[in-house]
């Protein structure tokens, strides 16, 4: 088997690149106004009711309409997806990974389609959208690699006479509610680790962009998932998410998103309803309050550029963003000015566009909320770079910097999820990581530094899940910085890490004397 390696990035410096992402565009904007289908058992169902999906850079174009599940379709997908485990959890843990390497393949192939439906849909820019898509490819050849190296389990002792074995089993049905910020890779990733491990799936994509999910879906098929194994129920939190997460078959949670609805979900996961015979399990990736530290000793010019890519790429919405920075004082005036200089000339404007760095946020409710921050930074700092906006065509917001806001001030605490960074001073490396410390978050953080004792230290009692040292906070890669974080970011799981894939399965020891 060929080792396991990141998928690279598609060059768009390079014009017969350009031209292939231009055609795609065409492609998913000749799909425009299309309407989709549920999928359940492999059946396609139309719905009366539908979620509308929006370009939120040309905020009247219909991307597409999804039929939208109600309680009872919920009922009938999981009634499905409960009796397709009975199979599928008995299918050859080979069979299941060759599919995750054919569900692979197909998506290379439809590489700049999937990237050019997320411009579209989610206001992605290129690059970042082609980094989605190489995420998504990423998880399907790690996870299907993981699972053969788990499929006969762990080697345990055996004494003379006795034969032991240590091996993992899948779980159940697990539902799968996954966000739009990552709407291919995250969605795609959560969904095939728990078909990988031989569970079945009720997948309810962000209901901001159904239509990439959807996407997913023809993919699976394609690969020869057999119909049951993932079903495709777009619907309302309040009426299937709830449904679903309280249903007594539903066997674990997969979870992507805020922290209020994550801890929703977990206090709705602990009750126990009539019939249940299990402890659901929870698995959790929420917010994060992320920190780019600037010591004394530093690169400046790489703690700036860290900064503003960190901050701005995807508008700063991605739960690693660079939301705050703390800059110890001896160089604090140096790099906010360099910052403020990168960010004034960043280009803003049309996600089809190739030259523009950052579009919009992604609807009208993140545009009030994120723009509300413009009085809150009035008030605690200064801003001194953007703080405006404009949702005259598409919700665009301007990427902002707020400096000398105080560490336990809103904007130091909030999870704002948009182009807003706030900055604080420092007197020292001790008051900065302290400062850094300081959320209930503890996502990603990075520090710029050449003092070797404070690489250690930040090593040690930066308190994150993805710690960066000389370089941005976002961007981990599948196999290679596993993703998740601690405290109220999550459940401490690591998405495309070594152990993510035993978080959907349960250990089982057999012990034959003979
Ligand atoms: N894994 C992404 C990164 O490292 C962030 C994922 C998220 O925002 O949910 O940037």
């Amino acid at each position: 088997m060929i080792p396991y390696k990141t998928e690279p990035l598609a060059d768009f410096s390079n014009e017969e690149n350009r031209q292939a992402y231009r055609e795609a565009l065409k492609k998913v904007q000749g799909e425009l106004g299309k309407d989709y289908p549920l999928v359940i058992g492999g059946e396609k169902i139309f719905t009366e009711e539908k979620i509308t999906s929006y370009n939120p850079a040309k905020k009247t174009e219909v991307v597409g309409t999804v039929s939208k599940a109600s309680q009872e379709l919920a009922e009938k997908a999981m009634q499905v997806a409960d009796e397709t485990f009975k199979t599928w959890s008995k299918v050859d843990a080979k069979v299941r990974a060759d599919i995750l390497f054919k569900v692979a393949e197909i998506t290379k192939r439809r590489r700049h389609e999937m990237s050019a439906m997320m411009t579209i849909e989610a206001g992605k820019p290129w690059v970042e959208a082609d980094a989605d898509t190489a995420e998504a490819i990423d998880f399907f050849e790690y996870y299907a690699r993981q699972m053969l190296s788990l499929k006969d389990g762990k080697p345990v002792e055996s004494r003379p006479g006795e034969y032991n074995k240590f091996d993992y089993r899948a779980l159940g049905v697990g539902v799968v509610i996954s966000p739009w910020n990552f709407p291919f890779a995250i969605m795609a990733g959560t969904t095939v680790a728990a078909v990988v491990t031989g569970n079945t799936v009720l997948l309810k994509p962000a209901s901001t962009t159904p239509v990439i999910a959807y996407k997913f879906m023809e993919i699976l098929e394609e690969a020869g998932l057999p119909a049951g194994v993932v079903n495709y129920i777009p619907g309302s939190g309040a009426e299937v998410g709830d449904y679903l997460v309280d249903h007594p078959r539903t066997r674990f949670v997969s979870f992507t998103g805020s922290r209020d609805v994550g801890l929703r979900i977990n206090e709705r996961a602990s009750v126990l309803n009539e019939g249940q015979i299990w402890i659901k399990r929870v698995i959790a990736e929420m917010g994060g309050k992320d920190t780019i530290l600037v010591d004394k000793e530093a690169d400046l010019e790489l703690a700036a550029q860290s900064i503003v890519k960190s901050a701005f790429g995807f508008s700063g919405q991605k739960c690693s963003a660079c939301s705050r920075a703390v800059i110890v004082e001896d160089v604090y005036d140096q790099v906010v000015e360099r910052v403020t200089e990168l960010t004034k000339a960043l280009t803003i404007g049309d996600p089809t566009d190739p030259d523009n760095f950052m579009a919009t946020v992604i609807d009208e409710a993140a545009f009030k909320k994120v723009t509300s921050y413009f009085e809150v930074a009035k008030e605690e700092g200064r801003i001194v770079a953007g703080g405006t906006a404009d949702d005259s065509v598409g919700y665009f917001v301007n990427p902002t910097v707020v400096v000398d806001v105080a560490p336990k001030d809103r904007l130091m605490q909030e999870e704002i999820f948009g182009p807003i960074v706030a900055i604080a001073k420092a007197k020292d490396f001790d008051e900065a990581l302290e400062i850094a410390n300081n959320t209930v978050y503890g996502l990603t953080g990075a520090i710029i530094s050449t003092n070797r004792e404070h690489i250690e230290r930040a090593r040690e009692d930066f308190f994150v899940g993805n710690l960066y040292i000389n370089r941005t906070c976002t961007g981990a890669i599948v196999g290679y910085q596993p993703f998740g974080g601690y405290n109220m970011s999550g459940t401490c799981s690591k998405a495309g890490g070594p152990d993510f894939l035993t978080l959907h399965m349960q250990p089982k020891t057999v012990s034959e004397t003979f």
